[in-house]
């Protein structure tokens, strides 16, 4: 992708575009619909209503379990630039009035990896969902398990599937939004148990990399491979969900199974 402070060139249709005018439009291309990649804040402004988040667990960060070297730099580096403490923000907040408990992970960081600290975190959202009887939405994105964290990181995997089956249990929705990119462990563990998976148009969505799949199988893959809509093709996702309406689609999912906006009246 190239952009610069004057301009955006959509890396799909080679459109030229203002910059502040594609961020007017949430960073989508005005003419191809292309997508691009939102960091924490950006994803929170344009979901939940003004004011009304409330960061959980927003000291918590990594330690270096295997002592990989330059690990704590690393992190120390991506904290500062990314202005969070690790590639997941969690907390409370409110969409067209709907209280939920809310998770967004953040490509900036890392790749948005999945450590201990981002599988705590997200294990965390389900158990603090389970308590206050909120439902549960996850804006995935990531590049698989954390290499850093080795053993620590594919761990993550099973707890937090066990925590998305206890709010199951508690009988409390959890809905899945996939975003550019969900890959490796998180598409093996969280991102693809949600009650209702949506994903954002044009998003990659796998496990392994496709050249690793070619050269495994020897067969050549579809050209739409590992894209949100082949994954709708094939039932792995509900709707593919443009950046624009998805406030709307998360209040009105909500709704119909049951949820009650805070102070409103049932419309
Ligand atoms: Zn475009």
């Amino acid at each position: 992708m190239s952009d610069n402070q004057e301009n955006f060139t959509c890396p799909r249709c080679n459109t030229v575009m203002d910059y502040g005018e594609f961020i007017k439009k949430r960073k989508i291309c005005g003419s191809c619909g292309y997508h691009s990649r939102l960091t924490w804040q950006e994803r929170l402004e344009i979901t939940a209503d003004t004011d009304s988040f409330t960061e959980l667990d927003a000291g918590m960060e990594s330690e270096n379990p295997l002592g990989f070297p330059g690990y704590e730099a690393k992190i120390a580096g991506l904290q500062r630039s990314c202005a969070a403490r690790e590639a997941v923000v969690t907390g409370e907040c409110t969409v067209e009035g709907y209280p939920l408990i809310i998770g967004i992970m953040d490509s900036n960081f890392m790749m948005a990896s999945m450590g201990s600290v981002v599988g705590e975190k997200i294990t965390r959202v389900f158990e603090y969902a389970v308590e206050k009887k909120r439902p549960v939405v996850l804006f995935t994105a990531s590049g698989g398990a954390r290499m850093q964290e080795g053993i620590f990181s594919l761990m993550q995997m099973a707890k937090t599937s066990g925590a998305v089956a206890r709010l199951g249990k508690a009988g409390q929705l959890y809905i899945t939004v996939l975003t550019d990119p969900t890959t490796g462990g998180v598409t093996a563990s969280f991102a693809s148990l949600g009650d209702i998976i949506l994903a954002e148009p044009g998003a990659l969505i796998g496990f392994a990399g496709k050249r690793v799949i070619q050269d495994t199988i020897g067969e050549k893959l579809p050209e739409n491979f590992q894209t949100a809509e082949f994954l709708q093709e094939h039932g792995f996702a509900d709707m593919i969900v443009c950046r624009d309406e998805l406030r709307t689609v998360l209040a009105r999912l909500l709704r119909i199974h049951n949820y009650k906006p805070l102070g409103g009246a049932d419309v």
